[in-house]
């Protein structure tokens, strides 16, 4: 095994290093405060080519492998997890086209995303259906002219507002149906210069081909702010037989492998947060002194700093361990996969909570960027399966 980085992994390294330093950490109190877009940013990373890191190489795009990819994730995570978070949806949306799609679904749904910087969502949950997704109603039926009408909502749909293509989960002929089809939407392509910010407001789509996609106002949410999050209704979509990606009954099966993609891509996330929420630890407790000494000097102190240190390296060992299972799909990449995002959740937490707790009355202020940390940090145990279901899943496959 061998821990040291290519030429391409450090190159990708110091590129979104740069990005993060420049674009994110200077401003990032202020950004959160006001709590736009930051479609500068998502411009910026594209123009860098570092979002839309699973979109192959036959139509021109960068096919990342699984662990540059994390490495990339983790990075801009370091600078926001929102951002990150807003990043990575695309290829959580897409991942599924560039594995399953045919070479000219491939062409029509991932080629936009080449050509200029736009956003997909991934819209698998639902109201009655979160971590049991095989309890959701939004189905497709069939019509007498092959094509197929879709009808249902769905709620928590990162990147909703400002989305060009929607990647969406259904079962197929009814809503009790134990078939599920993944279909791809796309609507008009949507870049700051069309919804700049959408603010507080509601998104309706008619769609030419029939149907209308009615997106409801943002969540207003705890962290993660400077990621979208809303609803999305489907109401009489009209679905041509070429927007069905691979086998209309094999949805469950392609969930999986796009879980299994992106469970990693959510330790990524987390052991970026936890490395933050480290380093701003670590600068804080350099600086203040209390009982005549710095406060990392004082030794139980000191003794908290040190189990910081430590969920973040076996975080950051579990989640390459969990990419490399997947780059040479592996068996058992699931199970890792699972590991990654739970031994990630918990490193993001425990770090912002104990370092939070050191910066005293400061860190509970918003001044200071560990309370941010503190408040993104608890969607990184629930998003792409809550704590139980990857123990779930760890359970069943060990025992
Ligand atoms: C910011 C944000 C972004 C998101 N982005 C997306 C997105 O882009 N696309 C998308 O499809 N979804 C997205 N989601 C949805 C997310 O994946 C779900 O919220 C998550 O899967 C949990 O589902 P739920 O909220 O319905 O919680 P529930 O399933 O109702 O679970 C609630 C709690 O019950 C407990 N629980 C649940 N199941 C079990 C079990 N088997 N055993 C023991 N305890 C259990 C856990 O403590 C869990 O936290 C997002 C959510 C948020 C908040």
């Amino acid at each position: 095994m061998d821990f040291s980085l290519s030429d391409n992994q450090l190159m990708y390294v110091d590129t979104v290093r740069k990005l993060v330093k420049n674009e994110i950490t200077p401003h990032i109190l202020e950004m959160e405060k006001s709590h736009k877009f930051p479609w500068s940013v998502i411009g910026k990373a594209w123009e860098m080519g570092i979002i839309n890191l699973c979109i192959p190489e036959s139509i021109k795009g960068f096919e990342v492998d699984v662990i540059s990819s994390a490495m990339i994730i983790e990075e801009i995570s370091y600078g926001d997890t929102g951002i990150s978070t807003s990043a990575m949806c695309n290829d959580l949306a897409n991942i599924v086209i560039a594995q399953h799609g045919t070479q000219e679904q491939k062409e029509r749904f991932l080629r936009p995303f080449t050509e200029r910087p736009i956003l997909a969502s991934f819209c698998l949950t639902e109201p009655a259906a979160g971590s049991d997704n095989s309890m959701m109603t939004s189905f497709i039926g069939k019509r007498d002219d092959g094509s197929y009408i879709l009808n249902g909502s769905k709620c928590f749909i990162t990147n909703a507002s400002y989305a060009s293509q929607y990647t969406v989960l259904c079962k197929v002929g009814k809503p009790t149906s134990n078939f599920m089809a993944c279909v791809v939407i796309p609507v008009d392509k949507v870049t700051a210069a069309e919804i700049p910010d959408i603010g507080n407001d509601t998104r309706h789509i008619e769609l030419p081909t029939g149907g209308k996609i009615i997106i409801g106002k943002p969540e207003d949410k705890l962290g993660q702010r400077l990621s979208n999050t809303a609803s999305v209704t489907f109401e009489d979509v009209v679905i041509a037989p070429d927007q069905i990606i691979g086998d209309r009954r094999f949805g469950f099966k392609y969930i999986v492998d796009v879980l299994d993609y992106a469970r990693p891509m959510v330790a990524a996330i987390g052991v970026g947060l936890a490395k933050r929420a480290l380093a701003v630890t670590l600068d804080y407790t350099r600086e203040r002194k209390q009982f005549g000494s710095r406060i990392c000097d004082l030794p139980v102190a000191r003794e908290t700093i040190t189990a910081m240190w430590k969920r973040v390296e076996l975080a950051e060992l579990a989640l390459f361990k969990a990419a490399c299972k997947i780059q040479e799909k592996a068996e058992d990449a699931g199970l890792y996969a699972s590991l990654a995002k739970n031994t990630a959740a918990e490193a993001a937490i425990f770090c912002s909570t104990e370092g939070l707790h050191l910066h005293g009355g400061y860190g509970f202020t918003t001044e200071y960027e560990i309370s941010k940390l503190a408040r993104d940090a608890h969607i990184v145990d629930i998003y792409e399966g809550v704590r139980e279901v990857q123990n779930m899943i760890i359970g069943r496959e060990i025992v």
